[in-house]
């Protein structure tokens, strides 16, 4: 009797295992790791994104106690850093702290005005691959005198159709904010450019630094950028593949 009893509970047992591991609704989520502070923004449509994605689920972390964690052991537990602050000084022991992870191999994110963040960190712009610099700068010598502008319709070319992060993602247009006479670094991977006259060429790329591969989106200002249906998958598959490129680092 007592061998039983014990024989349907480790049937049960395999069949719960069985269930977890080939039912998509089992799978262990992503751990994500949202980061603000720094400038404003339309939070319901912002969180909205994050919400509709059923891989994942997320803390938050706001300025000025983003970059202790970032330096603390307790960062560990995220799959996936997605920055959409806007720092502006950092210490050198938690500039090494961003360095020492992503030599590592962590997944991190930048987004819209997160281009904008830590001018005085020359590091900055190696591990994103671009920033938009407050003060007029000069690059090869070509004066960029970065600006923005609202509510404009963009035309978008997905750069590399087949990439995991842009897959199934047609030529689309959205209605969000532009930058112009951004630095972007020559060895970007881009992902997405538009043809508008006003706008940096490229809008998504990625950016190889250490053993990371760092994503980053320019688009996403407000609400009709937010819930733009093209932009919500390529976030979404930005999150999904770089926490699998990266999953050894955490
Ligand atoms: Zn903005």
């Amino acid at each position: 009797m007592k061998f039983i009893f014990v024989f349907i509970l480790a049937v049960s047992a395999l069949v719960v295992l069985h269930a977890e591991s080939n039912d998509p609704f089992h799978q262990p989520k992503l751990k994500i790791l949202i980061i603000t502070g720094g400038h404003d923004y339309d939070r319901k449509p912002f969180y909205e994104v994050f919400n509709a994605i059923p891989s994942i689920t997320f803390d938050t972390l706001v300025h000025p106690h983003v970059n202790e964690l970032i330096a603390s052991p307790d960062i560990d537990a995220y799959d996936v850093l997605i920055f959409y602050d806007m720092g502006v000084s950092i210490l050198p022991q938690h500039q090494q702290a961003y360095i020492d992870l992503l030599n590592k191999g962590k997944s991190m994110i930048f987004l819209h005005h997160s281009l904008v963040s830590y001018q005085s960190w020359p590091e900055f712009i190696r591990i994103v691959g671009g920033q938009y610099h407050t003060e007029p700068v000069v690059v090869n010598g070509d004066t960029l005198n970065a600006n923005y502008e609202h509510d404009v319709t963009i035309p978008i070319k997905v750069e590399d159709k087949r990439h995991p992060v842009t897959k199934g993602i047609r030529d689309f247009e959205i209605f969000d904010e532009i930058y112009s006479d951004v630095e972007i670094l020559p060895g970007v991977k881009p992902l997405l450019s538009t043809t508008h006259p006003k706008s940096m060429r490229y809008v998504a790329w990625i950016n190889h630094y250490g053993n990371s591969d760092v994503i980053y989106i320019q688009l996403g200002h407000g609400q009709t950028g937010l819930s733009n249906p093209n932009f919500r998958k390529l976030l979404r598959q930005a999150i999904e593949w770089s926490a699998v490129k990266h999953k050894r680092a955490n």
